[in-house]
């Protein structure tokens, strides 16, 4: 069975300014240099950036994410984005459902699951993160914690080309914690079964499942050496292009 495409996404949180440019500029000349590892690699600035970004990028190797979206594509919702606004902005996917969402913004499965909607609707790849905190890692309730948040947060009409799920346990993010590759490994394929038995083989097998949580370019490697990691979700070092290629080019270059 061939392996999905492996996708290399940064997301740059609350991070960056006009002048950021420099860095996804840096990252562009590097890929057009030499990806060979055949693999997606996407940056998700802040929407202040996005269209920026968008339109210097085209034509390169580079995809552009927003980090949020409101489920209804028009409205009086103050300080909210429509997806159709970041896919008219230039972005290809968007990420739901981060933990700082779910934690900041008490954002629930139902409303992770009505953006995932929203980011179909509007003709984007939905990002949907998933993850365990802390305490629920240390009650043994990881698993089930994933399984409901991926249930409740994954539309019906998922695909493995309009979707995309990222596991990052929360208390890795940031943290510089990692979980150990037996426990990386446990989860992503727990999430593959979960996949399975809701959209069946063909889909699941292809659906990309990344890994989020403090990757950097000296774990990325045997992080994404891990059955069923197609990729990584990265905060911190994805900031700077060098951290970024670093992770980056554990797939190898051309
Ligand atoms: C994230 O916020 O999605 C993330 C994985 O952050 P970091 O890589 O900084 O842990």
């Amino acid at each position: 069975m061939t392996q999905p495409r492996p996708l290399v996404a940064g997301n740059w949180k609350m991070n960056g300014s006009r002048a950021s440019w420099k860095e996804a500029e840096s990252l562009a000349e590097r890929l057009a240099a030499g990806n060979g590892a055949q693999i997606d690699v996407m940056l998700c600035p802040p929407a202040t950036l996005i269209a920026q970004f968008a339109s210097s990028l085209k034509g390169s190797d580079i995809l552009v994410g927003g980090q949020d979206c409101h489920s209804e594509s028009s409205g009086a919702h103050t300080g909210d984005i429509a997806a159709e606004m970041l896919a008219d902005a230039g972005a290809s996917a968007v990420i739901v459902g981060h933990s700082e969402r779910r934690a900041d913004h008490g954002e629930t499965s139902d409303a992770v699951h009505a953006k995932a909607q929203a980011v179909h609707r509007a003709g984007l790849i939905v990002i949907i993160c998933i993850g365990e905190t802390q305490a629920e890692r240390e009650q043994g309730d990881t698993l089930s914690i994933v399984s409901s948040q991926l249930s409740g947060s994954l539309p019906d009409d998922a695909r493995a080309d309009n979707t995309v799920i990222a596991y990052e346990p929360v208390w890795a993010i940031g943290t510089g914690l990692t979980p150990t590759l037996d426990d990386v490994g446990e989860v992503h394929h727990h999430i593959r079964s979960v996949l399975r038995d809701r959209l069946g083989e063909a889909e699941a097998s292809s659906i990309r499942i990344l890994y989020g949580g403090s990757v950097k370019p000296g774990n990325a490697a045997e992080l994404m050496a891990v059955a069923d990691v197609n990729g990584a979700l990265v905060g911190g070092a994805s900031l700077k292009a060098d951290d970024f290629w670093g992770i980056i080019s554990v797939y190898g270059e051309k």
